[in-house]
């Protein structure tokens, strides 16, 4: 299966890809991930986003066109992938169109932008192995400390209030016209974001089943 998840930042695109990948056995691919890699180890790449991602505005296109162009040539996504966080603009999306990369489908989770606030407002990361996790939601066993590694966790840079509400206004200008253009190819499922994690995870695993 070839997937893309769209959705507005924190609206659960990658709890949703972490379930799909681990039950349809194909890679996930996160631009926002690789991003923060490049930016932990200092690349050139790194060095060219590090602004952007840090004012909550998209990275250039032709950066991430680069990157996804790289990474879905390498053998793991010959049976399929997801996509989480890309295409975020309508030129990404021709980019991939362009590669040959023919999607099955593009899932939109939508929630409204007021939970969003909440959510992200909430949100604590591990700065080692990226685990992500939630004051309210998801709750690590023991406060501020990651489960899977022991380190201790912290708020992303971007997930401070006013970056959230500038990258919420990137979201609504730049990547929800891409609804648009793959229900134009008949493309495009949605699912409504539940409050409960497995109550999204149901919706869209119903919605995956019918493709
Ligand atoms: P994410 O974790 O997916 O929210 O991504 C974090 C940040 O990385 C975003 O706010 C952008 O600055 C950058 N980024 C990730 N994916 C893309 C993309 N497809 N296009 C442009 N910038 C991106």
């Amino acid at each position: 299966m070839k997937l893309i998840l769209l959705g507005a930042p924190g609206a659960g695109k990658g709890t949703q890809a972490e379930i799909i990948s681990e039950k349809y056995n194909i890679p996930t691919i996160s631009t926002g991930n690789i991003i923060r890699a490049a930016l932990k180890e200092g690349t050139e790449m790194g060095l060219k986003a590090k602004a952007y991602t840090e004012r909550g505005e998209l990275v250039p296109d032709e950066v991430v066109i680069g990157i996804i162009n790289e990474r879905l040539n390498e053998d793991d996504c010959k049976e399929g992938f997801i996509l989480d966080g890309f295409p975020r603009t309508i030129p990404q999306a021709e980019a991939l169109d362009k590669m040959g990369v023919c999607i099955d489908a593009a899932l939109s989770i939508e929630v409204e932008d007021s939970e969003i606030v909440k959510r992200m407002s909430g949100r604590r990361v591990c700065p080692a192995c990226g685990a992500s996790f939630h004051t309210e939601y998801k709750k690590p066993a023991k406060d501020g400390v990651c489960d899977a590694c022991g380190e201790a966790l912290i708020i992303r840079k971007d997930d401070e209030p006013e970056t959230v509400l500038n990258r919420l206004n990137v979201y609504h200008e730049q990547t929800e016209p891409l609804k648009s253009y793959y229900k134009a190819q008949g493309k495009l499922l949605t699912v409504k974001g539940q409050d409960k994690v497995s109550d999204t995870t149901a919706l869209t695993l119903a919605a995956l089943s019918e493709i």
